[in-house]
């Protein structure tokens, strides 16, 4: 539920829809091919899963957005934002082949270049490509994510209150740590305080103590806090589909010497890539600011991932901030710092805000990371 009126909702999927047939023009794709997820949402307001029934968007750059889907899913359809209003459903006992092929016909795809979507399954391509063997498919994943990984005022007030809502349920996880409590309670409180919060959990929270804590994923389990525990917390919360992702570290009882050194030197490192963050910063100097404040505390072996990821809709989207990425950051783009060393057999120290950059800098939407390792 979107507190924008009709009409504005309209303008702005008018607008992303002129952006992405500019897209396709340049890129010499005549349609493109959507299934549910972050992109479908993006374009039209709307997404639902279909699950082994095709449902799908076709763009098109010569005619109108067109919705091929299960009957069952064709009133939902019908309610979508951006006001899509030709919609082609199938019946579970005739299939969506014939219906696909209708609008293949009329969009006349024949000799066409079509963009698929990256979620597009098998189970729908191989057949598609059967149907239509004079076009050429190429992959569409870039298309829309360009355009979301510029995010407008409104999707940053979502992105805002999304991470004050995860800032909340953070701090509920950490007033939850203690000695006798395990990884899953914790989590559980955390998840708890999300949803009451009226958002939902974005992805798996991950309370990691001890050795877990050098699995950067690692799943919470049975395993029961300890006195010198070093405990990773990384959540998000989901709100009106805009997603948070922030991650603390903290010590339950104590911090070990080992703990302090290693806390300062990913403290250290997300002050470093945070701090170079601007319009036209280049994301591959970024992660080497954070990369080489880790190596010169003689840690660089064990920052073993990226130093962030775009976020919007989707929890990993563009732009990532990694070595190879030379595209400059531009006003609007929403992403996480989140260095990290794992010492394997250990602990892990992760510390992760998101950033938006501004035109002429960032805003962050995190609160600022405690200096020190809290002690809790
Ligand atoms: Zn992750
Ligand atoms: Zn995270
Ligand atoms: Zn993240």
């Amino acid at each position: 539920v979107s507190s924008h009126a009709p009409e504005h909702q309209g303008s702005i999927y008018a607008r992303r829809a002129a952006l992405l047939r500019g897209a396709m023009i340049d890129e010499g794709v005549d349609a493109l091919i959507l299934t549910p997820g972050p992109d479908m949402l993006y374009l039209t307001g709307f997404s639902e899963e279909a699950h082994e029934r095709l449902l799908c968007l076709v763009v098109s750059q010569h005619a109108q957005s067109v919705f091929v889907c299960p009957s069952l899913n064709a009133e939902q359809v019908l309610l979508n934002p951006a006001g899509v209003t030709d919609i082609r459903d199938w019946a579970d006992a005739t299939g969506w082949h014939a219906a696909f092929h209708q609008v293949a016909g009329e969009l006349e795809l024949a000799g066409a270049t079509i963009a698929v979507g990256d979620d597009l399954a098998a189970r729908f391509l191989l057949p598609i490509q059967v149907m239509l063997p004079g076009v050429r498919f190429v992959g569409g994943g870039n298309l829309v994510a360009l355009l979301r990984c510029v995010k407008d005022d409104e999707e940053l007030r979502l992105l805002r209150r999304a991470s004050e809502i995860t800032e909340a349920a953070c701090q509920a996880g950490i007033d939850a740590c203690r000695v006798g409590v395990t990884e899953r309670e914790v989590a559980d409180v955390i998840e708890r305080a999300i949803t009451s919060a009226g958002a939902t959990v974005s992805f798996d929270t991950i309370v990691a103590a001890g050795p877990n804590g050098a699995l950067p994923h690692h799943r919470p389990g049975g395993r029961v806090l300890t006195h010198g525990d070093v405990v990773v917390l990384d959540l998000g919360a989901t709100y009106e589909n805009y997603r948070g992702d922030m991650t603390r570290t903290v010590a339950i009882g104590e911090a070990s010497e080992e703990a302090q050194v290693v806390y300062d030197a990913v403290y250290r490192a997300g002050v470093a890539a945070t701090a170079a963050v601007k319009p036209g910063a280049i994301p591959a100097l970024v992660d080497a600011a954070a990369r080489r404040t880790i190596e010169l505390a003689g840690y660089g072996d064990y920052f073993i991932h990226r130093t962030g990821h775009g976020i919007g809709l989707a929890e990993h989207e563009l732009p990532n901030i990694v070595d190879g990425n030379e595209t400059p950051l531009e006003p609007g783009n929403c992403f996480s710092i989140e260095p990290g060393i794992y010492v394997p057999g250990q602990f892990g120290v992760r510390l992760e805000n998101l950033v938006a950059v501004t035109d002429d800098g960032y805003e962050s939407l995190n609160s600022p990371i405690p200096e020190r390792i809290p002690v809790v």
